[in-house]
């Protein structure tokens, strides 16, 4: 069959996609580019938020009236599938995410070679997805509902997927999952994340390796360990750490398993082990009990601990979860809170990331824009815009001239290193 996958959502829905694109590929279908003239779509959904949601129903319709037959993944099922009706049900079939490895033989059996014209997408960067499901118990969250509780892949399997995703040619390895902190819990003889982490760096290859969000709850119990690995040059010195909230009530009514003091302790053991880190976090505005109060709680945290990225959402009552019962705030006050976080956020990272003109050092060429411009990262993973084609993979030297609020402009200042051959698997 010729199966066009389509993913939405976060880096581990995005991996889980690719996954089943391989898995079909090695199955013996073939990989459309797009919809048209395809046999049959995947559509890898997210639910994260209430428009997130509409827009996958949205896909779906077009998907259904684009090819005969549809499969839907991700986070719609199996709790939001009674969204999808119509006569294009009958030609969709729902697969739980712990059942997409039984994709390619749902769609039956091919009976040949995987097909010269298959395009299988292997970028320069890859996730490894480390575990499905996650250990907390957060009031709003949507995708503990949908992914269950933590199963950590165990530690050598992590590893044979870092090996063949370099041997496919990926620079950068994403290690993802809802909590990267939380790995390897659930695990005989409990392994953590730091170990893991001495593992993947003992492997050979010219790749780094971006580790990804993971809750301020579980990193506490490993961060002093964790930091002194993400100071490794194999790894960005990139941090990503949800706080949510600037307040203790709110975050307290989320169930988080934190305070705002002891994100603002991880914050500063952080950028004390990692000069220059680079620190994301994500914030949602307008939860139910959130008072002015909390509100300005939550500026003054984020003006304190100075994020370079911040990923601001209004809070969407997910169905089933526990805040969904909470009386909502008035549309218009999440609204102006949700705009003056956004405002923050702004004036924030531009003054973070003026601080790095005049910076010289080295990037890896990631990406290429549509202007023929490249896309370098620095060692903790800011992104620069280069204004000429270089190629993927490249390490090259740089100078940062000039700053917007997500990205910083370079230009090159020696001769690109080539990208060296991908070892085997
Ligand atoms: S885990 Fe969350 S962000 Fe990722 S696909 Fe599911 S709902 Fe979307």
């Amino acid at each position: 069959m010729h199966v066009y996958v389509e993913s939405y959502g976060c880096a581990q829905n995005q991996g889980e996609g690719r996954t089943i694109a391989r898995d079909l590929h090695a199955a013996g279908h073939s990989i459309a580019a797009s919809p048209e003239g395809a046999d049959a779509g995947v559509l890898v959904s997210c639910a994260v938020i209430g428009p997130t949601e509409a827009r996958m129903v949205e896909r779906w319709r077009e998907l259904a009236q684009s090819v005969p037959r549809v499969i839907v993944t991700g986070c719609l099922v199996p709790l939001r599938t009674g969204l999808l009706t119509g006569e294009e049900r009958r030609r969709t079939t729902f697969v739980p995410i712990r059942d997409q490895v039984r994709i390619p033989e749902l769609l039956g059996p091919t009976g040949s070679p995987p097909a010269a014209s298959s395009t299988v997408a292997d970028p320069v960067a890859q996730e490894v997805v480390l575990a499905q499901g996650c250990t907390s118990h957060c009031t709003y969250c949507f995708s503990r509902l949908a992914r269950g509780r933590l199963q950590s892949v165990p530690p050598d399997e992590v590893i044979r997927r870092v090996r063949a995703a370099h041997a496919r040619g990926a620079v950068e390895i994403r290690l993802s999952s809802l909590d990267t902190s939380a790995w390897g819990i659930d695990l005989a003889g409990a392994p953590r994340l730091p170990q893991l982490m001495d593992a993947v760096a003992g492997v050979s290859g010219a790749f780094s390796v971006r580790v990804g969000m993971m809750s301020p709850q579980t990193l506490a119990e490993i961060h002093e360990e964790y930091f002194r690995r993400l100071a490794d040059p194999r790894f960005f010195t990139f941090l990503h750490l949800p706080v949510q909230s600037g307040s203790d009530a709110v975050l307290g009514a989320m169930r988080r398993g934190y305070g705002a003091a002891d994100f603002r302790h991880l914050v500063a053991a952080a950028r004390a082990s990692c000069p220059g880190l680079m620190l994301a976090t994500d914030v949602i505005t307008g939860f139910p009990t959130e008072t002015e109060d909390d509100h300005r709680a939550t500026l003054e945290l984020l003006r304190e601990v100075a994020p370079e990225v911040v990923n601001v959402t209004r809070f969407s009552p997910r169905p089933g979860t526990p805040a969904a019962r909470m009386e909502e705030l008035p549309p218009r006050v999440a609204k102006r809170r949700s705009r003056e976080i956004a405002e923050e956020r702004q004036a924030l990272a531009r003054g973070r990331l003026e601080r790095w003109i005049g910076f010289e050092g080295s990037a890896r060429v990631l990406e290429h824009g549509d202007d023929g411009s490249s896309v370098a990262r620095l060692p903790n993973y800011l992104p620069v815009v280069l204004p000429e084609r270089l190629s993927l993979g490249a390490n090259a030297p740089i100078r940062v001239d000039g700053a917007r609020s997500t990205y910083l402009l370079g230009r090159r200042t020696g001769p690109a290193e080539a990208l060296p051959p991908a070892l085997p698997p």
